[in-house]
């Protein structure tokens, strides 16, 4: 135990320990924290379904209906009929032969990588995908390559390099948006690549999937080569306001993760109430409910993007509703989110190893339900905070 105790104190002196917070409420623009009313500007709940009043009823009459456990992993007590219905569901809304619903975005990309990639097999990285992606290489046991953030000339550059010695299949992943850095991944560049050079092109569109594009297909619809994307995984506990995670893809690829994938095989599968919640989610974003939450969240990310912007901060290319705004060393970074938070607004200052040395930042994330004046008021907060800290 001691160890541990010195090892959170010298976390604690680098500005380095993290803790965590107690919320009151459902995910909407206001929560209570620590008893007080604060604006919630870090969370991903981007079209307001997390506190959706159909989907929280689907959800309660899956309950009443079927229970709140799936009893094991599909391979071992079955497929529920509404496993099934989601899947399908999912395969259309992504255009694939097929789909396998996870437990989280985490199982799903370290699932994934582990499944289909194997010591023969060579993984093409960018530099700032997920973290839950680096596991994935590293369970997979591929050779990996990180190749420079967003960079394609030098992924062709390194793919060129290792095309002599290619053994095994060939995958190029990618985050669809950064989701530290809100920009885009070149897809439609990376489409390009991956069929000159045979590979396969993998996209985590965990903050996409809903909101981008304009049937909220996500990135791949953005950039306008959805149906060029051969593995396409996404996350049903950030936009679609439940739980749990996805890859849409083709038959066989489906077919293989549910041999070897180890967190779907070994692991308790999603319970009725989440996989009802999902199936609402998706009718939600295919109407025009869903289509004016988009619409909403664009105008929300401008009101808010617009002012820092302009103010000449560095949003990190930011083109989504994930707004970063760098402000370099650790404490300053504390210091300013804690000075927000005693100004009513909530979000969160983040530190290597999630982001680079050098290159903390305050992360805000806005959704469609916030109320673009306090979007305004708050954009005004962390520019006068950041003046009166320089
Ligand atoms: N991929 C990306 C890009 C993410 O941002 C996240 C979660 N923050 C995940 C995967 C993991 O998804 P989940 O939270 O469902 O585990």
């Amino acid at each position: 135990m001691e160890s541990y105790r010195r090892e959170l104190e010298e976390l604690s002196r680098r500005g380095m320990l993290r803790s965590l917070r107690t919320l009151a409420g459902a995910q909407g623009p206001h929560v209570r924290l620590d008893g007080r009313e604060v604006l919630l500007l870090c969370s991903n709940n981007y079209l307001g379904l997390a506190g959706h009043p159909r989907l929280a009823r689907a959800a309660a009459e899956a309950a009443l209906e079927f229970g709140t456990g799936s009893g094991a992993s599909r391979l071992v007590s079955g497929s529920l009929a509404l496993h099934e219905e989601l899947e399908a569901r999912i395969a259309a809304f992504k255009g694939t032969e097929a789909a396998l619903v996870f437990n989280s975005g985490y199982a799903a990309n370290t699932g994934i990588l582990q499944g289909l990639a194997g010591p023969d097999d060579l993984i093409f990285s960018d530099a700032l995908n997920h973290a839950s992606i680096i596991d994935g290489c590293r369970l997979s046991r591929a050779r990996t390559l990180v190749y420079p953030h967003g960079d394609v000339d030098a992924l062709e550059a390194l793919m060129l390099r290792e095309r002599p010695a290619r053994r095994g299949r060939w995958f190029i992943v990618t985050d669809g948006v950064f989701s530290m850095d809100g920009d885009l991944a070149p897809l439609a560049a990376l489409a390009e690549l991956k069929e000159r050079h045979d590979a396969l092109l993998m996209v985590d569109d965990a903050h996409g999937t809903g909101v981008l594009g304009d049937t909220g297909r996500g990135s791949g619809e953005a950039s306008g080569c959805l149906a060029r994307i051969d593995l396409h995984m996404g996350t049903l506990g950030k936009a679609l306001g439940g739980f749990g995670a996805f890859l849409a893809a083709s038959r066989p690829v489906i077919d293989i993760l549910i041999n070897r994938s180890r967190p779907f095989i070994f692991s308790t599968s999603l319970p009725p109430a989440v996989l009802a919640a999902a199936l609402v989610a998706f009718d939600l974003v295919d109407s025009t409910e869903g289509h004016a939450r988009r619409e909403m969240l664009r105008r929300n990310r401008e009101v808010f993007a617009a002012p820092l912007r302009a103010a000449g901060l560095d949003l990190c290319g930011s083109v989504t509703q994930i707004v970063p705004i760098v402000t370099g060393a650790p404490r300053p970074t504390m210091r300013a989110a804690q000075t927000l938070l005693e100004r009513g607004i909530f979000l969160q200052g983040i530190r290597p190893p999630t982001v680079p040395e050098g290159r903390c930042r305050l992360r805000a994330t806005v959704m469609s339900e916030h109320d673009p004046q306090e979007l305004a008021a708050a954009a005004q907060t962390i520019l006068d905070i950041l003046r009166e800290q320089s």
